[in-house]
């Protein structure tokens, strides 16, 4: 055991960060930007690709908020770092080698489970959870071949958070205006041909208790050859509803757009509509003999106050059917165990103390970190991950002063290499990485798109080691010539 000072020139802190979306990047990024420590860090992701959620959540039709990413170049370009994409932990690597190699561990991995409804009917074909179809749209290689069944007229999309507006502006846009954007290719040619003509979305609550924001619910008025409907009643207010309009922005511009929905009547010009309802539940999927989904059983709710002030929805049992052939469940995401790793199975995220690992008992796993939504729960926007690393960092750079001492001295920086490379890893560099990002950009650029993605892992390592060996050749005349020179 040693005995340095850690975080120093001679012995930097030595931090593996597990996952490549926004929480592990804000995280690196909180890490550097202190100035009490020399702080190294190893970023590993279980795709090749980096980013997480900006490339395989943000939807293709929103490219700005995408813009994120020249931010994580940037520090992925910092003499500090590095990548090692195409690394699953409890595979390639495991929690315990990460502790023998690295002073701490952050765990970034984020929620990529979807929450179950508990229906009858839930899993009946033409029955999708929404996190399925945006990873299949956004080209994640886990989804790729996923097939969604886009031949019924009328969809019904469950919730009302900002996902599921993402999945019905989707089901709503013309193949003219997704072939604009980096949209999978795959799902671009079966959007195509899809029928869908009517999306349902349901809210359990009213409108006034709708988790999507006003952004988001804005763009449907502007959408080509598509309407949005509102039924008047729906935005009936009771008291409480009516106090959050008076005393939240947010609240009250979300209802402010319903209405301007719902007064300009039905959309009739033979294009698709998205239609708004609210205080309904599903409480059945119904299917035919075949098992396929023909309806979805709907219960009508009233809400009721909670202790807490809380609005909740109470089912009056009065129903209804509506017709669909497709139904996307959009009712929030959950965190999914990683081995060794403590895990609260009912909140579905990592237990922890202001990012410190905990088990169930609050026994800290000392070394251990969380940041991001496998920390707080699937909420925020993508910049809501900053604080939330920073809380993280701060935490690690107290804590790092109690673990001067405790590690082998003479750690080598080569350590985690020569494992991967000992394991036959094909890990994937951030110099890998930008090959494949060149080859998508400029396959987008042939096409007026902002880049055509590669949308199966062996197809990426396949384009990254014809990058490795062009780059080879290319270094190997001049090293040819310093040999002979
Ligand atoms: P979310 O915002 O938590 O919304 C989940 C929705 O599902 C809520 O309307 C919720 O209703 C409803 N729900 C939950 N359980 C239900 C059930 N059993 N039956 C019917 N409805 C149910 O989750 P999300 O849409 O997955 O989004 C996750 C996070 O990513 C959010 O913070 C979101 O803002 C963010 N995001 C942002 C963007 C963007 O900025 N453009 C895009 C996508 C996602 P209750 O409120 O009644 O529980």
């Amino acid at each position: 055991m040693g005995s340095s000072k850690l975080g120093t020139d001679e012995r930097p802190l030595w931090v593996a960060i597990i996952g490549a979306g926004p929480a592990a990047y804000f995280t690196a990024e909180a890490l550097f930007k202190q100035e009490e420590l020399n702080v190294r860090v190893d970023m590993f992701n279980r795709l090749p690709t980096p980013y997480g959620l900006v490339r395989d959540g943000v939807a293709p039709d929103h490219q700005s908020i995408k813009a994120v990413t020249r931010k994580f170049e940037k520090i992925s370009h910092d003499p500090r770092f590095r990548y090692f994409g195409n690394v699953t932990i409890g595979e390639d690597i495991h929690r315990d080698d990460l502790l023998e190699i690295y002073d701490q561990v952050v765990y970034a991995v984020g929620t990529p489970a979807d929450k179950q409804m508990g229906i009858p009917g839930e899993d009946l074909e033409g029955s999708h959870s929404a996190t399925e179809f945006v990873w299949w749209y956004n080209g994640h290689p886990d989804f790729t071949d996923c097939e969604f069944d886009l031949s019924a007229e009328r969809a019904v999309v469950v919730g009302i958070g900002n996902v599921a507006l993402d999945v019905a502006r989707i089901l709503a846009s013309s193949p003219e205006a997704l072939g604009t954007t980096d949209i999978a290719d795959h799902a671009l040619e079966a959007l195509r041909s899809s029928r869908v003509r009517e999306i349902v979305v349901l809210g359990r609550r009213g409108p006034a208790q709708a988790a999507f924001t006003s952004v988001e619910l804005k763009e449907f008025g502007q959408l080509e050859g598509a309407g949005v409907a509102v039924d008047p009643a729906d935005l009936e207010l009771d008291e409480e509803s009516k106090r959050l309009v008076e005393e939240q922005r947010a609240v009250r511009r979300n209802c402010e757009l319903l209405e301007g929905y719902a007064s300009g009547g039905a959309p009739s010009d033979g294009g698709r509509t998205v239609e708004f309802r609210f205080l309904v539940s599903p409480v059945e999927m119904i299917g035919d003999e075949a098992g396929r989904l023909e309806a979805v059983r709907i219960e009508r709710n009233r809400l009721t106050k909670m202790e807490d002030g809380s609005m909740r929805p109470r089912g009056t049992g009065e129903y209804d059917e509506i017709e669909a052939g497709l139904v996307f469940r959009s009712i929030g995401y959950r965190g999914v165990p990683l081995p060794d790793v403590p895990f609260h199975d009912r909140w579905g995220i990592i237990p922890n103390e202001a990012g410190r690992v905990v088990d169930e008992d609050g026994t800290r796993y000392p070394r251990e970190y969380v940041s991001g939504w496998c920390k707080r729960g699937p909420s925020g926007v993508i910049g809501t991950n900053k604080p939330d690393a920073a809380e993280t960092a701060a935490a690690m750079i107290e804590d790092a002063a109690s673990i001067a001492g405790e590690l082998p001295e003479g750690r080598s920086a080569k350590a985690v290499e020569e494992l991967l490379v000992e394991r036959c890893v094909d890990y994937v560099t951030f110099e890998d990485w930008e090959m494949l990002d060149e080859f998508e950009l400029s396959r987008g650029e042939a096409e007026g798109r902002p880049r055509v993605k590669v949308c199966h892992v062996d197809e990426m390592l396949e384009v990254i080691h014809a990058g490795r060996a062009r780059r080879d050749a290319a270094a190997e005349p001049e090293r040819s010539v310093g040999v002979a020179d």
